[in-house]
Formats: C-alpha cells, structure tokens, sequence
C-alpha cells in the first residue's frame, strides 16, 4: 500500500487551492462539502468561481503564488496548467508540512483524491495510487450499484442511537444488537424510507435484547433462536432473509427434508447437527424426537449461541414450529421465524400446476396424509369439486386417501398428480386420477418426500392449453409476458 487512506476533518479549516479554473473548480467544490474554508490564489477565476467568491462562499487572492501563501493553512492543492507554479505549491507546502496534492501529479503529491461514492454518513474512497484512475472509478460504479441510495439515512439512523444503545446494553450484547438492526427488520424499512415503523422495531429489538442479557447477574448474554424455512429444497428458492440469518449462525440444526445444497448456504464455521425425524435411521442420522430438539435448542441458545432451526419448507406448515415457539417463548429465549416457500407452492410452479386456477378451483387446502389424522379430517368437504387439495405426508397411504375421497363423493376419474422431490435435480411428476394414482405410484416406487395434488389443476397442462389458444409455446418470456389479456384466453 502506497498510501494510508483516511478521512480528514475539514470542516472550519483554512484550505488554499492555487488556481481558478475548472480543474480547480472541482476541487474547491470537495473542499466546500466537507465545510473547509477556502481560499483561492488565482489572478483569475472562472465565472462559477467568480460568482462564489462575490457570494463570500470562497475567499479570493487575485495574486501571483507566493509561498505565505500557506503559512496557517491545513491543506494545499495546486490545480494551475504551469508546472512552475504546481512545483512551487509542493516545495511550499512540503517546507510547511502541510499535505499537499498536485493534480495529475502523483510526484509533486503527497495526497491523492480518492474516486468517492458519497452516501454521507458513508462514504467510500476508491484509488489505485495513481496508477488507473479510469479502473478507480470502474471500481466505483460497480459499488455505487450495489449500494442503496438510502445507505446514509441507515447510517444516520444507527448514529443517532448509538449512545442510548451504549446506555442500555452491556459491550457483549451489542455487536449481535447492531448486526440484527442492520440486518433485519429496522434496516430494510429505513433503507425503504419506513423511519416511523424501523423506529417501533427497533425500541422492540432492544426491550427483547436488554431482557436477553442480564445485567443483574453477571450472567452470559443469552443466545437466540431463528426458525428458519428452507424452502422446498432448490437453494435458490431460500428467502434473502433466511440466508443472512444462516451466514449469522453459530449451530444449525436441520431436518431430513433439507438437503446439502442449502446447508452449504450456511456459515461455514457453523456446526451443523442432524436432528431429523424418521423411523428408521436415515443415512445422515438417528430419528430425533422433539424433547430431543427443545433440549438442543434451549442449551445453545442458553450458550450465548445463535441457532438456526432449519426446517424443510415453512416452519409453520406441518413443521412443529409453533411447538417450538412455544416452547422458546416459555423458556424467555428470543426468536425469529422466517418463512420459507412450502412444499405445495414449490411443487406447483416446479410441475406446473397452478394451485388455484379460474375455471377450475377457486380454494386449495392444505392436509397433512399422516394417518394419525385420518379420522379428523372432513373428507366430505375435501371431496367437493372446484378447488384443490394438497396432500403432504401422504405417499405411505396413498390407497387409503383415494378410496376415502371416493367413498365422499370424489368421481374416481379426478385428477391426481404426484410430485416427488419437488423442485429439486431428481424431481418426478406422475399424473393420473384418484382411481389409477396409487397403482401408477407403486409402479413407479415413489418414496418421500412427496405431494398428492388432487382436483383438476392437477391435469392442467399450460403447452397443451396455450396451443389450444393459438399462442405460440416457445418463448417462455413471451408467455409471462402475456399479462392478463391472454391469461383471459387460456381460461
Ligand atoms: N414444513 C414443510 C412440510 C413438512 S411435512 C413445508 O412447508 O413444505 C413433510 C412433507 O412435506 C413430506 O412428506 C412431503 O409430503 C412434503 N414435502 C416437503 N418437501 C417436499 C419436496 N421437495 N417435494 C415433495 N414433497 C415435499
């Protein structure tokens, strides 16, 4: 490294730019910014400095460079075309040990300007120590696009609490504070231009954080919870949120139904334990009852440790997610639920099945096939036509459910499909009606996880449909693209 980057303090502080043209003008404007007092040594100046040194906003020399020109200044540019005069600015300055920069002379230079993206309180400064000034400022788009315009508003945010932060909380508790102000709720909404509800989130985040760490006792801050839906199984369907909290995780624990390619998503320091539910012992381990899970949750959190609950899908659809809260909440541990996409609504884009459609149902219902709720179920009501309904858990009593649909009233030539591995590389779909689906199923050795979608989405075919209407199948953009009008001619 060349050069030590930092930011300098200029506000109030008498800054002298020798020259009065425009490469001077830009400078001078820089200087202003920051609230330097600026003073100008130029025989001349252009008309937009003019205009400023006459609004008293500069203070204007119309002299030739004399080295006291300096004398009590804290910073020196030279932005003349004559390299006399530049020369004299640095050997000047240097004598007084003032900083100096000469622009487009890293030689005569003992600072160089930074590329800046100014989203004050935030400002980055991007340089190559002269070196490619156009990479420097290729840099700096490509961050400039990654930052939010409204950066500064979160930063001012965070500024302006940071001491009744400091008031109420111990050092230990704070950092974990700050990074879930930034990372979460608060920080979106800010960055949304929500400051009203940021404000409301944040007095709740630090209520729960002081109640987390106790003061009293001298005890370890305690850690906290996230439960977190992975989604069906593509890593590419987790939730933005659900990923910045796995990269914030100290365990995880995850389920049977979430797979290595969303585990590796997590931070890699973070130990990962199996705590999956089968009745047999799957490759990647033992069944894992819940007394089990609430023991392993409730000791690291009581660790100070932050622990992602993993679960396939959502966490509160078919995913003991609201026993687990409720045991968390009973135990004062601290918690986050974060959605994930479920299984049905994976399934159906991942297969092609709209869950709802128009002309063919207008509700779907999500049931859980495990036997133990068998006889809980309105079979009446999951046999009446016009909507549809998502079996999950249902693959080992496939027969059963279709033979007690049709015993209520379901016609034996209904719709079903079976979607097994939805969304992800291995995924098979199997379509065919309550009456053939079971057979079809064994035949094909269909295992868990699945889904038995039932109702006549389950034989839409969205080609054969827009072939029927004329529109031409090929380019997918062109069928998203349609909007309503020819989403009206599907129906
Ligand atoms: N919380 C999960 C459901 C857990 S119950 C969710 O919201 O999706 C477990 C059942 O979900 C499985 O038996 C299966 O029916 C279904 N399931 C989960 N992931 C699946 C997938 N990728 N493909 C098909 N079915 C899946």
């Amino acid at each position: 490294m060349d050069h030590l980057p930092v930011f300098l303090h200029l506000r109030a502080a008498p800054a002298v730019v020798v020259g009065g043209g425009r490469v001077a003008q830009r400078k001078i404007e820089l200087l202003r910014r920051c609230g330097a007092e600026v003073t100008v040594v130029a025989p001349g100046l252009n008309e937009e400095l003019a205009e400023r040194a006459a609004a008293g906003e500069i203070r204007h020399l119309a002299e030739s460079f004399q080295p006291h020109h300096l004398d009590g200044a804290r910073l020196a540019i030279a932005a003349t075309d004559r390299k006399t005069v530049n020369t004299a600015v640095s050997e000047a300055a240097r004598a007084r040990a003032i900083p100096v920069n000469v622009v487009d002379d890293p030689v005569l230079s003992t600072f160089i300007f930074p590329a800046i993206i100014d989203r004050s309180p935030i400002v980055v400064a991007v340089g190559s120590a002269g070196n490619a000034p156009v990479l420097t400022r290729w840099v700096r788009e490509q961050i400039e696009a990654l930052l939010p315009g409204t950066l500064g508003a979160l930063a001012r945010f965070i500024g302006e609490r940071r001491k009744g932060v400091q008031e109420a909380l111990r050092p230990s508790a704070r950092r974990s504070f700050w990074e879930r102000i930034v990372g979460g709720k608060v920080g979106s909404r800010i960055l949304r231009g929500d400051e009203d509800s940021a404000q409301r989130d944040f007095e709740r985040e630090l209520r729960a954080s002081q109640l987390t760490t106790s003061g009293a006792t001298g005890a370890r801050a305690l850690g906290e919870v996230y439960l977190i839906g992975a989604g069906p199984g593509d890593p590419d369907l987790l939730t933005l949120r659900a990923l910045q909290l796995l990269q914030q995780a100290d365990v995880v624990l995850y389920d049977r139904l979430v797979p290595e390619a969303v585990l590796e998503r997590s931070r890699r320091e973070a130990r990962r334990i199996f705590v999956g539910k089968g009745a047999t012992q799957g490759p990647r381990g033992p069944h894992t009852d819940q007394e089990r899970i609430h023991e392993l949750m409730l000791r690291f959190a009581r660790d100070g440790l932050k622990v992602a609950r993993l679960k396939g899908g959502d966490p509160f659809i078919f995913g003991r997610g609201g026993e687990e809260i409720e045991m968390l909440a009973h135990h004062a541990i601290p918690y986050v639920v974060v959605p994930g996409i479920t299984a049905a609504l994976g399934a159906g884009a991942a297969a092609g099945i709209p869950l709802t459609h128009r002309k063919m149902a207008q509700s779907f219902t999500l049931v859980t096939g495990h036997p133990l709720q068998d006889a809980v179920l309105d079979w009446p009501a999951l046999a009446r036509p016009h909507q549809t309904v998502v079996f999950y858990m249902g693959v080992a009593h496939l027969a059963q459910i279709v033979s007690r649909l049709i015993a209520a009233g379901a016609p034996s030539s209904l719709p079903a499909a079976l979607i097994e591995r939805a969304t992800l590389p291995e995924q098979r779909t199997l379509r065919g009606t309550l009456e053939t689906i079971a057979a079809l199923a064994g035949e094909a050795h269909i295992c868990p996880p699945a889904l038995l979608v039932i109702g006549e989405v389950a034989a839409f075919n969205g080609d054969a449909a827009a072939q029927a209407c004329g529109t031409p199948r090929e380019p997918a953009e062109s069928v998203l693209d349609s909007g309503d009008a020819t989403e009206g001619d599907l129906v």
